[in-house]
């Protein structure tokens, strides 16, 4: 019977159509096309490839390939489907995304270069004719033969190149060929090469669990729980050396791009042998190192892969292992349409393709710790730092007080802070200043007692809105009047919180003249290469203080930081968010883990309002159990995820009331048959009220199951049309609530 392909159309219609196969291609799933499309061409993706009966071929023919080979693997085509029918995101869209832009495209292509290659090999006696009469034909001989392989003939360098080859053709003495070069983002770097450490008996308990699920036929999820500075990476090391050794291939996925290059480099160094075999996949490529790096992996050239969020679509066949390392960030959630969780899709693709999926960190998400304690996934844990070295010492400062020694000026370096600092640059030590910025939340705090106003029913800071002069919870709805002295206390002094790394370094400036201060966040990181230059000047000791965002607080290992402070940990505590106290923790432990990573011992010192809050006191002690055992039982008694699954729908526009409006509406549809158990949230102004010049209007919704929350609320944005100017969209497993 002959053939036909169901192609999915590019572009945002999502037509699907089926078209006959000529006998002459040969089409598989995952091919990219050319076909007509009523009178125009026009490209798609070929989904599935079916039988048709003789009587149905009225269908037209597709006219071409685009790319001789599958762009998308079949499971990875599988994810893409997984991917639209659990965030409700168009299947073409999902594609997009899968294949880069520069692999779609068919304005990158292959870099070609005029390269010489020697067509005979020249006698003794032939060279010293040539060194007579020929200098440079001479010296191109050489080099060609010393080389043993085709030089592109702009490297040969030197004066009257072209000429001198072309005789050195004529004579038959050279070749000139096409050359595929491949645009390496490493091309200018070294990597020394490291052998593998001895691992200690935890990370030796840790690499068996992985091996063996390596040689499983149908492996579990693990966690590697391992505190900052337990050597998680070198047991990735060694795993991945397994894993290639069962002629599997593997996938590193780090959180951010400014680790990437740490990473890059331990495997490198490690690979030694194998350099050529490690692909980069990040947004900072250019197209055409991304279009190589592709190619590389695809053709099973690259056998390790390390990147960002995205090199989960990563084109590797048959992977045996994929690391997530850091699991725990929220940078692993994608902020544009489709909106996955990297870390998420790592699991479902491990269970697509039979391999193994290792989540790293020190503080685990508590979706995938509850995912340990339900027997989904596996655990490991490694409990001591892999050098013998202590934890550091943590110390709270109490900021109420350094308020009241202060009169009311704002204290942002307590006196303790102070006087450690002086003491270790006196040592010759170094220093990291933690700011949180993000949590520039404008939640109510008051500084004479510590005192947050919070929601009743949500247990989340209220949010401040100064248009209307309301505190407003941004998960029920629920609205109050601001209070002008402090529920608790009473005193006059309650505002909003805050103040940002800049004012921060103006004020560590006055306090510590003689230092070298250097700050890090996203505005000093916007011009290229800071954030690299200034991590090597810190190693370097050139620097004594470093000041930063969340941006220094993971991953840099700096044996000569003994000391971590933290300027105002209540920052990111009293964001209006039921993650706040996680994120904290996870924070707090992972910048205190920056401190005593050598040979000396480190101490962290906490700045905060409220000392007794249960994040920063868990943090201080290290006990991961401990929070993790009373924040489960808060999220439970809230019902917020792991117990639930959320799901943030968002309306902007720059009309106020057209977006407000928009969501009221979207609200009464979705309230008019609510599935069992889903709690609806009211529309509420969202904490960021105008972004780009557009008002912004959210609401929440939760359920117990993703799938039911994802289809009711896709059933009703597609049934709703929306005025032109108002921009709706929605966010399952939102991690970023507005
Ligand atoms: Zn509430
Ligand atoms: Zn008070």
């Amino acid at each position: 019977m002959p053939l036909a392909a169901s192609v999915l159309i590019d572009g945002p219609s999502e037509l699907v159509f089926d078209y006959a196969i000529p006998d002459h291609l040969k089409i598989l799933p995952g091919c990219r096309v050319r076909i007509p499309l009523r009178n125009r061409e026009a490209t798609g993706t070929v989904l599935r490839v079916q039988e048709v009966a003789q009587t149905e071929f009225d269908l037209r023919y597709l006219t071409s390939l685009v790319d001789p080979e599958p762009l998308i693997t079949p499971a990875l085509l599988k994810l893409a489907e997984w991917i639209t029918s659990y965030y409700g995101t168009p299947l073409e869209q999902v594609i997009r995304s899968i294949i880069p832009a520069s692999i779609r495209g068919e304005k990158t292509s292959a870099k070609i270069r005029k390269a010489a290659i020697l067509a005979k090999t020249p006698t003794e006696s032939d060279l010293a004719q040539l060194a007579k009469r020929a200098k440079r034909q001479h010296q191109i001989i050489t080099l060609l033969s010393i080389a043993a392989k085709p030089i592109p003939i702009t490297e040969l360098g030197g004066a009257s190149t072209s000429s001198s080859i072309k005789t050195l053709t004529e004579k038959g003495w050279v070749k000139v060929i096409n050359l595929e070069v491949r645009r390496d983002p490493d091309a200018n770097e070294t990597f020394l090469p490291t052998d593998p450490l001895t691992l200690n008996e935890e990370q030796g308990e840790a690499y068996k669990t992985i091996s063996k699920s390596l040689h499983s036929e149908n492996p579990k999820p693990i966690l590697l729980h391992g505190i900052t500075g337990s050597g998680k990476t070198e047991v990735y090391l060694q795993a991945t050396r397994t894993a290639l050794k069962l002629g599997k291939n593997v996938i590193i996925l780090v959180p951010e791009i400014s680790l990437a290059p740490q990473t890059v480099q331990r495997f490198k160094a490690r690979f030694h042998d194998l350099t050529d075999q490690i692909a980069i996949l990040h947004s900072n490529l250019s197209q055409g190192e991304r279009f190589d790096e592709w190619h590389r992996i695809r053709a099973g050239k690259a056998r390790i892969v390390i990147g960002a969020r995205s090199a989960i679509f990563a084109p590797v066949k048959d992977p045996g292992l994929i690391i997530v390392d850091e699991e725990h960030e929220p940078a692993y959630k994608q902020e544009n349409p489709p909106k996955y969780h990297a870390r998420d899709l790592a699991v479902v693709r491990c269970n697509l393709e039979k391999c193994t999926v290792v989540l790293g960190s020190a503080t685990p998400s508590l979706e995938t710790f509850q995912n340990t304690q339900l027997k989904k996934y596996q655990m490991v844990k490694m409990n001591e730092r892999a050098d013998g070295a202590s934890l550091p010492l943590t110390r709270v400062v109490d900021m109420r007080i350094e308020a009241k020694k202060h009169k009311g000026r704002d204290a942002i370096i307590s006196d303790i802070l102070r006087s450690s600092v002086e003491k270790r640059i006196e040592a010759n030590e170094q220093v990291i200043i933690f700011l949180n910025r993000r949590g520039f939340a404008r939640s109510l705090q008051c500084p004479p007692c510590g005192h947050v106003i919070e929601c009743n029913h949500c247990a989340i800071p209220l949010t401040y809105h100064r248009g209307d002069e309301r505190l407003v919870c941004h998960v029920c709805g629920f609205q109050s009047i601001v209070p002008r002295l402090c529920p608790n206390c009473q005193d006059p002094a309650i505002r909003f919180q805050g103040y940002g790394t800049e004012k921060a370094e103006t004020i560590l400036r006055k306090v510590f003249p003689s230092a070298k201060i250097a700050r890090l966040d996203t505005d000093t990181t916007r011009r290229k290469n800071t954030l690299r230059d200034t991590l090597r000047d810190f190693r370097a000791k050139k620097i004594n203080i470093l000041l930063g965002t969340q941006m220094i607080a993971k991953g840099l290992d700096f044996p000569n930081v003994t000391l971590v402070g933290v300027l105002n940990a209540d920052l990111s505590l009293y964001a209006p968010d039921f993650r706040a106290g996680e994120r904290t923790f996870q924070l707090l432990t992972q910048v205190a883990g920056r401190s005593g990573r050598g040979k000396m011992a480190g101490e962290v010192i906490i700045q905060t309002s409220t000392p007794h809050s249960p994040s920063i006191q868990f943090a201080r002690h290290h006990d991961f159990d401990g929070f993790v055992a009373q924040e489960l039982n808060i999220r439970q008694q809230f019902q917020y995820p792991p117990f639930t699954h959320l799901a943030l729908l968002l309306a902007r526009s720059s009309h106020e009331r057209r977006a407000e409006f928009t969501l009221q509406t979207l609200h009464r549809k979705l309230a008019e048959d609510l599935p069992d158990n889903v709690i609806l949230g009211d529309p509420i102004p969202s904490p960021l009220t105008k972004s780009h010049s557009q008002f912004r209007f959210q609401l929440l919704m939760r359920g117990p199951n993703a799938r039911v929350l994802s289809h009711h609320l896709n059933k009703i944005l597609r049934a709703t049309p929306t005025p032109e100017d108002v921009i709706v969209t929605a966010d399952l497993d939102a991690y970023d609530l507005g």
